[in-house]
């Protein structure tokens, strides 16, 4: 069954937006757009570039002089995959560090995409540097490549340490993916996924040690040391300081875990300095509940509710609603009162920093549907220009959905709820009735192709909206998604 809820003050009412003003708030989000799509060209421009220097600096040591012999042409590609190889690891390793300027221009889940994305490239180059050396040294020492490896790892210092870098990179690849990963529980992926830094600390030493290219006093050693220096200090200042900082900063407290249904619930913490984190609207942090059992698993979960910063009398406030979808996240419903909460984040761009357009849609699903609840509450529009469409089996799935009512009628969005059983056979994100009765996407928002639209919800049912979405008009910078699983 689909119900049409629309509050009083929607477009219908006295609070149409004039013009003059509209146009003001069009403006308003246009250049902000603007500065982060600039802000992931540079990045692009940055990534290739890293990969063009690489060479380039193999280039300017007169590397392409041995391309006249068969040994000095594999040698030469060789060195050339190897630098390229590493530089894509360097890259993965910056891309999953956390850095607020890659978040606020292409995402959280975006940088792990392209970072998942460079890891089989990575590891053929590193391959390919492995196999084609051994080639051209033996090649130039009348040797097979098997004694030329053997020869390699027994006599040139810092080399067998390349051979361990070499076994690890592969295990780490062969654990990502997306088969072997699903088969084992995410703990056992993260610990091997750890590796790579192994793998990055034990292939550094033959780098400086082995070959000209990086001698002492040359200018090609300090570029490649910058690099390395610059992506390890990424790596501790994001990955280590700031969460330790943060969650010293917030002192975050469980104050209240509040059933929300059977298998839902919502965590309220108290804390203190919360006006820093507020206005980060849908965005995520990683969540360390420091009880026994907990604190060695950090959970990905949104706000529901934009952080209250509270007053010198009373502290702040901030609430995650979950539902039970995995061992971990059932046993956080009998999280205790008082349990002290480590936080990493904010993260995502499921935010304000991602709109474009005056006007707003958002769009969730099943547990999606708790994001929007903060997005809604804190991102900017005039009354009359936001939609906001809650899709659950039934009302009882519709989690939050009488404070987002709420929240659409203080504000002046129009909402509606689309309940009702999956469509038997179309694939589509609406309920049967809805389908039945031939209602689209564009019959509740009939101008969605000039709005941000904001998606939350399973997978398949995220897939079939967004693709109506697109249809629809809707260009990609304004298509905002989060996904909830990895
Ligand atoms: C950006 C984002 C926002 C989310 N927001 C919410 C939300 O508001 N409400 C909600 O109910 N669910 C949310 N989820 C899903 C939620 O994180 C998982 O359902 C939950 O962590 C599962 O934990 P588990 O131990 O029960 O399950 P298991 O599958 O057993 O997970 C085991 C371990 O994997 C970790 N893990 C699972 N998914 C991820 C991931 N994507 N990234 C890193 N670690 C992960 C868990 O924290 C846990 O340590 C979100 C997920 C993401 C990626």
């Amino acid at each position: 069954m689909t119900s049409l809820l629309t509050p009083k003050s929607t477009t219908e009412g006295t609070q149409v937006p004039v013009p003059r003003k509209a146009q003001t708030a069009v403006e308003r989000f246009r250049p902000q757009a603007r500065r982060r799509l600039a802000r992931a060209d540079i990045l692009g421009f940055l990534a290739w570039s890293s990969g063009a220097a690489a060479v380039a600096l193999w280039l300017a040591d007169g590397g392409a002089d041995g391309f006249s012999s068969f040994a000095g042409t594999m040698t030469g590609l060789g060195i050339m995959a190897g630098l390229i190889g590493m530089d894509l690891v360097l890259l993965m390793l910056l891309l999953a560090a956390r850095i607020p300027f890659v978040d606020n221009a292409i995402g959280h889940d975006r940088a792990l995409e392209v970072h998942k994305k460079l890891g089989k490239p990575a590891l053929y180059l590193l391959l390919a540097h492995g196999l084609l050396l051994v080639i051209g040294y033996g090649a130039a020492e009348g040797l097979d490549p098997l004694s030329e490896a053997v020869s390699l790892w027994t006599s040139v210092p810092d080399m067998w340490l390349a051979f361990v870098s070499m076994a690890l990179f592969i295990a780490v690849v062969v654990s990502s993916l997306v088969a072997v990963r699903r088969k084992y529980p995410y703990e056992f992926w993260y610990a091997i996924h750890l590796l790579t830094y192994a793998a990055v600390g034990t292939a550094i030493p033959h780098q400086f040690s082995v070959g000209g290219l990086f001698a002492e006093g040359t200018w090609q050693r300090w570029y490649w040391l910058a690099l390395c220096v610059f992506t390890g200090a990424a790596l501790l200042f994001y990955r280590v300081y700031q969460p330790l900082a943060s969650s010293f900063r917030h002192q975050l407290t469980v104050s209240r875990v509040v059933r929300v249904s059977a298998d839902v619930f919502s965590i309220e913490m108290t804390g203190r300095n919360l006006g820093r984190l507020s206005g980060t609207g849908g965005r995520f942090f990683f969540w360390r509940f420091l009880a026994s059992g907990h604190w060695w698993q950090p959970h990905p979960f949104s706000l529901s509710a934009e952080p209250f910063p509270g007053s010198a009398t009373a502290p702040g406030k901030l609430r995650i609603t979950v539902r039970n979808l995995g061992d971990g996240s059932a046993r956080l419903a009998q999280i205790k009162p008082g349990t002290k909460v480590a936080v990493e984040g904010p993260y995502g761009l499921f935010s304000t920093a991602a709109r474009s357009r005056n006007k707003v849609v958002m769009i969730g699903a099943g547990i999606g549907i708790t994001p929007l609840r903060s997005l809604l509450e804190s991102t900017p529009f005039e009354p009359g220009s936001a939609t906001v469409l809650l899709r659950g089996h039934d009302e009882s799935e519709l989690f939050l959905g009488h404070e987002i009512m709420a929240l659409c009628q203080a504000r002046g969005a129009t909402l509606h709820h689309l309940t009702g059983p999956r469509s038997a056979g179309h694939h589509s994100w609406l309920p049967e009735p809805a389908v039945q009765s031939g209602f689209t996407l564009t019959s509740y928002v009939p101008g969605i192709a000039d709005a941000d639209v904001y998606v939350c919800g399973p997978t398949l049912w995220a897939d079939s909206l967004i693709r109506d979405v697109q249809a629809a008009g809707v260009p990609a910078e304004q298509l905002h998604y989060e996904r909830f699983d990895w």
